[in-house]
Order: structure tokens, then sequence, then C-alpha cells
């Protein structure tokens, strides 16, 4: 009898911990091809003139692929790296190794998913067959109190519902030994440059590094959950807005699974109070987004969203939007924040908000340039988390009465900042921007 052979294509889910895809497809079949294929789809420009992926996220990225194809390794296993179009490659292996099917995380932004058309598509030519898994939220999908069209729009409804009805299932194993059919030619990671891609300036103010990949991943969840006081949900909430997880990054590739800081953060309370605690909200949220682009789609990534009335914007606005992306406004709150963004990949959630808010209420400028701008420069870009909050900032989401997330963050100009990322243009700087 012939052996069989599964291809476990890898995207958002760079991990070998908690993986569905990869436990199943080691149980099912006698060997297994571990594939990533660096798309250049995602190192193109976006509709709006910024890189798809930016030099801090490419570089993450690279590190991630790494570090999977080194814990891959370690199971006796090798992650082949292909370079092109996936609906060529993919199938193309798949004829290569013989494969009797191919396994993958379904995604939900249209986007991501049209990829996955057209690999299934062009995989079905050759009879085989794609099949999808469920694998990027806390929540599975089958184990939510309500079907995706009737999931509830208020997120403060949605996380009652789901807290008092719904349980979060156990990880996942991590599979002994991978059995790899024997490969001829792995692939080599391709350099930034390969990718078009100029190589991050690592800026001294940092107050934090990045290392792309699980390994990294699972060592920053476990300081982060020992640092939380456990013993009084108050301390503990107080601790995560001075100090946040900085576990966006590794999440949104999937070096890090969320059900894995779930029940480590469990553990840590002994069951008695971890649904409460705000690590876990925040988590909430990214399914929250995440859900509601499966019921939604793409409403959310047009400039008047569910209201179909985009906000108001100004005649100068793309004048106003260089500006805003080079920290050039005159807020000082502002512009620190948009070079910390440029020079390191990340600010906190409060400062994303007070940027998005500034951008579209203070200076008109249209919303969606913001969040493609930031597509490019988050190192944690997600398409979920991200075209979701901007739609509620700019007010044409589909939960605009639930505001208690977004509480008017404050007029800029009366924030202060001793943002080390102020000093360098500041002594130029003599007037505010305001939109004509
Ligand atoms: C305009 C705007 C754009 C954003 N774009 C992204 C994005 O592209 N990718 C991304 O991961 N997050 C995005 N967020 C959400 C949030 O700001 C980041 O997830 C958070 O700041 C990451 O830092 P942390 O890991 O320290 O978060 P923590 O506060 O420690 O939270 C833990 C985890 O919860 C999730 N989370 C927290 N807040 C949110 C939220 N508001 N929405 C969804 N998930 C959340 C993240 O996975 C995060 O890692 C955006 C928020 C705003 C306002």
């Amino acid at each position: 009898m012939s052996e069989k052979t599964i291809l476990v294509w890898f995207r958002n889910d760079l991990r070998v911990h908690d993986n569905e895809i990869l436990l199943e497809a080691s149980r099912r079949a006698d060997k297994v091809l571990p594939v990533y294929c660096f798309d250049p789809f995602y190192f193109t420009a976006s509709a709006y003139g910024h890189q798809k992926t930016g030099s801090v996220r490419s570089r993450f990225l690279l590190e991630s692929v790494a570090d999977l194809r080194s814990n891959l390794r370690a199971l006796g296993s090798e992650l082949v790296i292909v370079r092109g179009d996936p609906a060529e490659l993919i199938p193309r292996l798949a004829w290569q190794y013989k494969v009797s099917e191919v396994y993958h995380h379904r995604e939900v932004a249209f986007q991501e998913t049209a990829i996955s058309e057209a690999v299934e598509t062009a995989l079905w030519k050759i009879k085989l067959n794609l099949r999808h898994f469920i694998g990027h939220t806390l929540y599975h999908k089958e184990d939510l109190p309500f079907p995706i069209k009737d999931i509830p729009d208020s997120f403060t409804l949605f996380k009652k519902k789901i807290e008092r009805e719904s349980k979060v299932r156990p990880c996942f194993e991590t599979p002994d030994h991978i059995k790899t059919p024997l490969i001829a030619d792995a692939g080599e990671l391709p350099s930034l440059a390969e990718l078009g891609i100029s190589p991050p300036f690592d800026d001294l103010r940092a107050d934090f590094h990045y290392q792309g990949g699980e390994t990294t991943a699972l060592q920053q969840m476990h300081q982060y959950i020992q640092m939380l006081d456990h013993s009084s949900p108050a301390k503990n909430a107080k601790y995560h807005t001075e100090k946040p997880s900085r576990l966006s990054a590794w999440i949104s590739l999937g070096c890090l699974s969320q059900r894995m800081v779930y029940h480590e953060a469990l553990k840590q309370t002994q069951g008695t109070n971890a649904s409460g605690s705000t690590l876990i909200i925040e988590l909430l949220w990214r399914d929250y987004f995440r859900f509601m682009f499966k019921k939604y789609g793409r409403q959310f990534f047009s400039a008047g969203g569910f209201k179909d009335e985009a906000p108001e914007t100004a005649d100068n606005q793309q004048y106003l939007f260089e500006q805003w992306t080079q920290g050039h406004t005159g807020v000082p709150y502002i512009d620190a924040a948009m070079h910390e963004l440029s020079a390191t990949g990340y600010i906190n959630n409060f400062k994303r908000q007070a940027v998005a808010a500034f951008l579209i209420n203070n200076l008109k400028v249209e919303w969606l340039k913001g969040a493609a701008f930031f597509e490019e420069k988050l190192i944690d870009y997600s398409p979920a988390s991200n075209w979701g909050n901007w739609a509620f900032i700019a007010g044409v989401a589909n939960d605009i009465r639930d505001d208690r997330y977004f509480p008017g963050v404050k007029q800029a100009d009366t924030l202060e900042t001793d943002s080390e990322f102020i000093s360098t243009w500041l002594a130029d700087s003599s007037s505010q921007l305001v939109a004509i």
C-alpha cells in the first residue's frame, strides 16, 4: 500500500505548539510536508501607496519562519521554504511529493481568503482537497452560543454571552516526532533584499526588543504572566495598563496561540479569576473583530462602513496626512507616537486610538489612509484587528453605540508626553496644523 503524505501549508500559524493542522496531519498521514510560501503580494504596495509589509514586520516574519524551521527540525522534520504565488507553488509541491491532501488554517479578511480560494481552485484541478481548519481564535467557532450571522454586534453583549455559555478548548499537543518525505531542496530563507525590503533601522530609544518566532513568544508569555498580580484583579488591571503584554506581534503571526495564553493565565490563578483578567478581556477583543469580519467581510474596508456615510474630509487631506505620517502635526503627543510607530513598529493601544482619532477628527483625513499606513508600519498588523479598530474610531463600524472601549480619547493637545521620540524635531515646530 502506498504511503499517505499531507502537505501542511503554514501561513499565520508559525508554531508547533497548539497547532491542530500539524498534529492532525501527523496522526492521519505517514508523512507530513510542512511548507511556508513567501508570497510577493505581501511585499508590494497597497492601494494607498504604502508597502503592505514594512521593514520591521518583514524582519520579524523572517525570524519567525527561521524559528519554525528550527522547531520542526527538532521534531525530525523540515520546513520547505518557497517564494512565489502559492496558487502555483502549493499544487506544484503537492504533485512533486505525491501529496494526498493539503491542510491550512482558514483566514477571514478578503485578500487572505482570496489567496486560499486561488490555491483551492488550483488544487481541485489536480484533484486534491484543501482542508480548512479553524485555529486563530480563543473560542472555537463551533463552541459559540450563536451562529456567526447572529453574533451580537455589541462587544459587551458578545463578551457576556460567550463568558457565560462557552468554554475555551484545551490546547492541542505538540507532536513528538514528524516524519517527512525525503526532501531534495528545502529552500533558503530569503533575505530582506530579496523580498525588496530595506533593513530596518534599530532605534536606540526603543524600550523593547522583538525577536520573531514561537521560542521567544513563549518566553515573553511566561515572563509576562508571572509578573501579573493574580491575587487582585484591580492590581492586575493597573499593571496591565502601565505595562501591556507586547504579545500581539507573535499572536498575529501565530507564533503564539491565544488559547495557550489563556490556559497559562488560568494556571497562575488556579482557575479562580483568569476570565476576568485584563489580558483575557483584551484577547476577547481580538476574537470579536475576527468574528465580525467573518460575519460582515468587506464592509470593514469601505470609508462609509456600516453607515454608508464616510466622515468628512479636508480639501488638503493629502498634505495633512503626510504631516501626520511624518510626525509633523505640531501636537507633541501625536508626533511622538508617530515617530515611535515608524521607528519601532509598535505603539500601545491608547496611542493607536489617539493618533487615529486625531487623523480622523482633527485633521479630517480619510481613515482608510491611516489604516493602510498602520498596515505597513505595525509589527503586529492583523487585518481584522487593524481595520476593525479603525472603523470603530471612525464611527462607521457595526457597533457605534458601544463606545466604552474608546472613552473619547482626550483632546490630543491636552495630552502630555515625556516620550523620547519627541525630541528630534520639536524645536523647529512653530504651529499646529489645521484642516482648511
Ligand atoms: C487603530 C488601531 C489599530 C490596531 N491595529 C492592530 C493590529 O493590526 N494588530 C493587532 O494585533 N492589534 C491591533 N490593535 C489593537 C491593540 O492596540 C493591540 O493589539 C495592542 O496594543 C497590542 O499590544 P499588546 O500585545 O501589548 O496588548 P495587550 O494590551 O497586552 O493585549 C493582549 C492581546 O489582546 C489583543 N488586543 C488587545 N487590544 C485589542 C484590540 N483593541 N483589538 C484587538 N485585539 C486586541 C492583542 O492580541 C494583544 O496582544 C489596533 C488598535 C487600534 C486602536
